[in-house]
């Protein structure tokens, strides 16, 4: 691992941001978060009527991203009745677009030097609190062990805070060392078939060293997009001071090739009306320059972290207006994958699981803490804020299959090329779901046959009995004879031991 004194780092972060690479994205020099606008709408949409509400909730039916004067009547609706109403079509589009897919997977954190200072974050600059690491290749060998082979994850996101040590070549060899990684489980094998990346900006010519690597997703999220608030919790001597830089992540992400990009947004920094606005704004500008959307949002709330005083943040979101946000993020961009992570109660996760799409589970967010003795606790000095939900992912299955929910570790098509706009295509027109149910319930099988408790094995098949049951009436109306008989026998032979089966 490289050695860094203060100039190798100030040369290192003098030569990171190319002010080429924001420019070209300005349009008359202005950025796509135009605040008087989104105040104008949000002003202009107060105390909308119940009937102009159900005319927009029609709407969002035909899987469009929705106009900005719509998004902003759904944030203004406050009586309870009404925003059931948004919340029971947001459960509803999640069924029509992703069915009763529920994707899990697991943060990988590698690094906790950062030369950041956010505010809000236990790994800042100058927090003393936190116990600073960079895991070696061995150590992300061992992490990533447990991850495949004792818990039997097979989606990471890799998360990093920005860093010398961290830079592009040490995330693409992270990624390469992850999915080199086979572990022997029962009658399989254990491994990573999908890493997806939270890191800070990079420039495009870094960005392509990712997707050479393998890359699944490129996450960033914004934090906030109300410039004034992400002024003042993120210094602006620092990298992330930059909020262009930051803005446009993920343009540059396309730009290199990387076509599945996630946005998000840190609930709790400002207004949270504002903020949803701006994720909208954010998806839209991807589609007017790329034809697509952001492949998933995220919107984490924020949590305590070691060392680090919340009291001056004034924009905590209650649980009701979170639960809004979210049925409201999910009508507004229909089609995108929507995350909800452990920073959550468990209560929070079951009440909003139906109307998302994906979730952590068994979460270690100290560094090296999946290997280190595996344990349950949380150390506070290790990680960048606290956990909430910290249910093991055979429990979380569990609860998600009694639920109704079949939790799909299918990372087919990403492999076969179903990515980007070609999945956008599908989603919009609901064919996806019918590739991603027989993958679901194939690698949901494969999970149940090597990692799973008796009680969960027992509750799961039964579940995957009733999707056959459903696949089988679906013929032939969206499966053909062949492909049905062939899913038949891919099934069959997942009990017999064949891995990684998939259409
Ligand atoms: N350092 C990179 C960056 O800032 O983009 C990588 C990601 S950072 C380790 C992951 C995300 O954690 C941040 O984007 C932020 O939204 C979130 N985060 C930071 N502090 C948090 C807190 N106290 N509670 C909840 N989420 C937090
Ligand atoms: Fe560093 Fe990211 Fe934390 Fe900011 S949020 S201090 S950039 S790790």
């Amino acid at each position: 691992m490289k050695t860094h004194t203060p100039q190798s780092i100030r040369a290192w972060k003098d030569q990171l941001i190319s002010q080429d690479e924001i420019d070209r994205y300005l349009v008359d020099g202005k950025d796509f978060i135009d605040e008087q606008q989104i105040y104008a709408t949000l002003d202009g949409q107060k105390n909308p009527d119940t009937s102009h509400i159900r005319e927009i909730i029609a709407k969002a039916y035909s899987i469009e991203l929705m106009d900005s004067e719509d998004v902003a009547a759904l944030l203004q609706v406050t009586d309870p009745d009404l925003r059931n109403e948004i919340a029971q079509a947001a459960i509803e589009i999640k069924k029509k677009v992703y069915d009763n897919r529920v994707v899990t997977f697991a943060p990988l954190y590698c690094g906790s030097k950062c030369v950041n200072r956010c505010a809000y974050c236990g790994f800042r600059s100058d927090n003393p609190s936190v116990i600073r690491k960079v895991l070696t290749m061995d150590e992300i060998r061992e992490e990533t062990r447990v991850l495949a082979g004792v818990i039997g994850h097979k989606r990471l996101i890799i998360v990093f805070g920005e860093h010398p040590e961290t830079d592009a070549d040490y995330i693409a060899e992270t990624m390469k060392t992850i999915y080199e990684v086979k572990v022997p489980v029962r009658d399989g094998m254990g491994e990573i078939r999908r890493v997806n990346v939270n890191a800070a900006p990079l420039p495009i010519r870094d960005l392509k060293k990712l997707q050479e690597a393998g890359i699944g997703t490129f996450q960033v999220f914004q934090e906030t997009y109300h410039h004034e608030t992400y002024q003042s919790v993120h210094p602006v001597d620092t990298l992330k001071g930059n909020y262009r830089w930051r803005l446009y992540a993920l343009h540059r992400a396309m730009d290199a090739g990387i076509d599945d990009v996630a946005i998000g947004a840190l609930f709790g920094l400002y207004d949270w009306k504002f903020e949803v606005m701006g994720m909208v704004a954010h998806a839209r500008d991807l589609e007017r320059l790329y034809g697509i959307g952001p492949h998933t949002v995220s919107f984490p709330r924020l949590t305590p972290a070691v060392g680090t005083n919340f009291d001056h943040l004034r924009h905590q979101v209650s649980d009701a207006d979170f639960t809004h946000l979210i049925a409201v993020l999910r009508l507004a961009i229909p089609y995108t994958g929507m995350i909800i992570t452990n920073r959550e109660t468990p209560q929070i996760m079951e009440s909003v699981i139906d109307m998302c799409t994906q979730r952590d589970a068994e979460s270690k967010i100290g560094i090296g803490d999946y290997s280190d003795a595996y344990r349950k606790d949380q150390i506070a000095e290790r990680e960048q804020f606290m956990l909430n939900d910290t249910s093991s992912l055979d429990q979380v299955i569990q609860k998600l299959a009694k639920q109704g929910h079949i939790t799909s570790f299918c990372t087919a098509g990403y492999r076969c090329g179903r990515t980007g706009d070609k999945i956008m295509g599908l989603l919009k027109s609901g064919k996806e779901g019918c590739f991603c149910k027989l993958n679901a319930v194939l690698t949901f099988q494969e999970w149940l046959e090597d990692f799973a408790s008796e009680e969960t094995r027992h509750i799961g098949e039964a579940l995957v009995r009733k999707e056959i049951e459903e696949i089988r009436e679906r013929v032939p109306r969206d499966f053909s004879q062949a492909t049905f008989a062939k899913f038949l026998s891919d099934y069959e032979r997942i009990q017999h031991g064949v891995r990684d089966l998939s259409f």
